[in-house]
């Protein structure tokens, strides 16, 4: 039998080496390696017109930008933040951190992102926030979710880790509700190594998170603690870079994706995420869930690695589930019952931009036979 290579279930894009020396070889003279340098600059500026919103605030990573997005809204202390618990732990380790407390609503069965329907049965007099996530790339519904929140005054935080470059008719993913988080980790549709955004409309916030990302200095005054989660110049250059070629890289993920739903759609007990008419999207994850197929998501996942394939059950466990949330009263999934059974169902087959065609061919042949 032929050595294969393993193939992991995501691949770092990388521009060229020599693309990336020259993008950074100016700082060489400069000497200029952090503290919104020209990289930052230019990186920001490429982003607020990708992504189609009047503001762009970079960070270190998605999750600090997410805490501190909390933070700069002046939420009561103490409040309870509504959101869901299928997500990465980020989600809801961000709310904890920032000093609320996560209320999990249950998720809709066929894309798996916040269920509008059950939010206003989880408010309270401390209900201060909603923060629901665009899953593997689905934009949630948007529009009744916004609803709820001006109906009760409350400021809608987008978890947009998922959503880089996703359009719904024509609407970047970047512009719904107060704030909205991208992450650009190594792992993500677009990354800077490690990096992250908030985009928002509101642009008062800029001053804030601004000094919050730089320990709230004021010249040489600081008015509140604030931490630090600058992005470097040599993370904003590699985004530099990697802006020039993300939609190259969507465009191959797609051929490959739209692979996998050519050979795996209309399987019985093989579910996939359904496409929807005018929604761009990017092709982020290949999430399939196994429910009554004739293999468990678990014997899946064994067979796909004796051939060196690495699938990934994402995501699981639930974040109500993890053992520092899940013996806390009312945290855990029984009442997320939906989100339980696609946590337990659910694997995310191998998608990047370098994956052939024929690799899709051999993974399906492997999950078919
Ligand atoms: C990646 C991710 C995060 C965290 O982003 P980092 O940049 O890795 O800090 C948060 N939420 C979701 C849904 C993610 O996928």
């Amino acid at each position: 039998m032929i050595e294969m290579a393993q193939i992991n279930v995501t691949r770092s894009s990388m521009p060229d080496f020599d693309e990336y020396i020259n993008e950074i070889r100016e700082l060489w003279d400069s000497h200029h390696l952090t503290n919104n340098g020209v990289k930052h600059k230019e990186l920001q500026s490429m982003l607020e017109s990708y992504l189609g919103v009047g503001n762009v605030t970079l960070f270190t990573n998605g999750h600090v930008a997410l805490e501190y997005a909390l933070e700069s809204l002046d939420l009561p202390k103490g409040g309870e933040i509504i959101t869901t618990p299928f997500t990465f732990v980020s989600t809801t380790h961000a709310i904890v951190r920032a000093g609320y407390t996560p209320v999990f609503c249950d998720i809709r069965e066929d894309d798996y992102t916040m269920d509008p329907s059950g939010i206003e049965a989880l408010m309270t007099d401390k209900t201060c926030a909603i923060m629901p996530v665009h899953v593997y790339g689905n934009i949630c519904d948007t529009d009744a979710i916004g609803m709820v929140a001006k109906k009760h005054g409350l400021k809608v935080i987008y978890d947009a880790a998922h959503a880089f470059g996703v359009k719904v008719n024509g609407v970047s993913a970047a512009s719904f509700g107060d704030v909205s988080m991208f992450s650009f980790h190594a792992t993500k549709v677009f990354n800077t190594v490690e990096g992250g955004a908030l985009c928002y409309s509101d642009e008062s916030l800029a001053p804030r998170l601004d000094s919050l990302k730089n320990f709230g200095l004021d010249g040489e005054d600081c008015r509140f603690a604030g931490g630090n989660g600058k992005m470097s110049e040599l993370h904003a250059a590699m985004g530099v870079c990697n802006m020039r070629h993300v939609d190259d890289e969507i465009a191959k993920r797609k051929i490959a994706a739209e692979e996998y739903y050519r050979l795996l759609g209309g399987v019985d007990g093989i579910r996939l995420c359904p496409l929807r008419d005018g929604v761009m999207s990017n092709y982020a994850y290949m999430p399939v869930v196994f429910d009554g197929y004739k293999y468990s998501r678990g014997e899946v996942q064994a067979r796909l690695a004796e051939q060196g394939i690495m699938a990934r059950k994402y995501f699981y466990p639930l974040t109500n589930e993890m053992s520092c949330y899940r013996d806390i009263p009312g945290f855990g999934g029984e009442k997320t019952t939906v989100a339980k059974h696609i946590a337990e169902s659910v694997l995310t087959l191998p998608l990047y931009a370098d994956l052939a065609v024929e690799d899709v061919q051999r993974i399906c042949d492997i999950i078919l036979k």
